[in-house]
């Protein structure tokens, strides 16, 4: 198994390496964010002795407990699924990056829960790019009110925007989207609205990070091509 995750990583940078190559980015213009969702924390540590340095967790309590667990490590957290408020609190604990702030609600929560423990949080927007009712995210055309009202509080710093895309495994069905998304941080950095950085675009998962990176991706959560298939 250790050989195999080692093996997996290894293939995985490369291919980041070439597709950014091929598109003329810089490969360090790309970070590798290893989705460890359902994975137990002795595999993520065999990715973490292999060279991960970034890991994406969906579920907060899972990801409590394996953080916890592999406290030692000097990696960062990113939290990459739904997150309701009531959750913040542990969120802001844990997380170096949110990828999934998609309400005023859950970011002023954010914002108070990070002032109480003294932390400046740093989070992306999701944004259902595709329009999708299924799909979690706040539609591009209210994006920009939200991070402008959002904007104010003090205790966030908004560094990009995260989408889903609503196909799996097809990259040319997807490009659509990634481009989508990027048009729209070249729309809102142009506003230059005071403490938004907007330099992050998080997209691209195992059956399309290509895509994404030819796309502009900064941020790519692959998780089936490191740790196999989840259950
Ligand atoms: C699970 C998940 C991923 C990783 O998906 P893979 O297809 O396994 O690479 C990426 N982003 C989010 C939000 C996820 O939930």
């Amino acid at each position: 198994m250790r050989d195999t995750i080692e093996k997996r990583l290894k293939a995985v940078n490369d291919r980041i390496r070439d597709a950014s190559l091929a598109c003329g980015r810089d490969p360090k213009s790309v970070r590798l964010i290893a989705v460890s969702k359902t994975v137990p924390a002795d595999r993520v540590h065999t990715a973490i002795k292999a060279g991960a340095t970034a890991l994406g967790e969906n579920y907060v309590q899972e990801a409590r407990e394996k953080i916890q667990a592999l406290k030692e490590e000097d990696v960062s957290w990113h939290f990459i699924g739904h997150l309701q408020s009531n959750k913040a609190k542990y969120a802001v604990g844990l997380f170096d990056l949110i990828h999934s702030v998609d309400s005023v609600k859950l970011a002023k929560e954010l914002n108070r829960r990070a002032g109480a423990s003294g932390k400046v949080q740093d989070i992306l927007i999701q944004v259902n790019i595709s329009g999708e009712e299924t799909k979690s995210g706040i539609e591009a055309e209210q994006a920009l009110d939200l991070v402008r009202e959002i904007s104010f509080l003090e205790n966030l710093t908004i560094c990009g925007l995260m989408t889903m895309p609503p196909y799996f495994n097809a990259p040319d069905k997807v490009r659509p989207y990634f481009r989508a998304l990027r048009s729209l941080q070249t729309l809102i950095r142009q506003e230059a609205i005071p403490n938004v950085e907007m330099t992050e675009l998080s997209m691209g998962m195992t059956g399309d990070f290509e895509t994404a990176i030819q796309e502009g991706s900064t941020l790519v959560r692959i998780g089936t091509a490191i740790f196999g298939g989840r259950a």
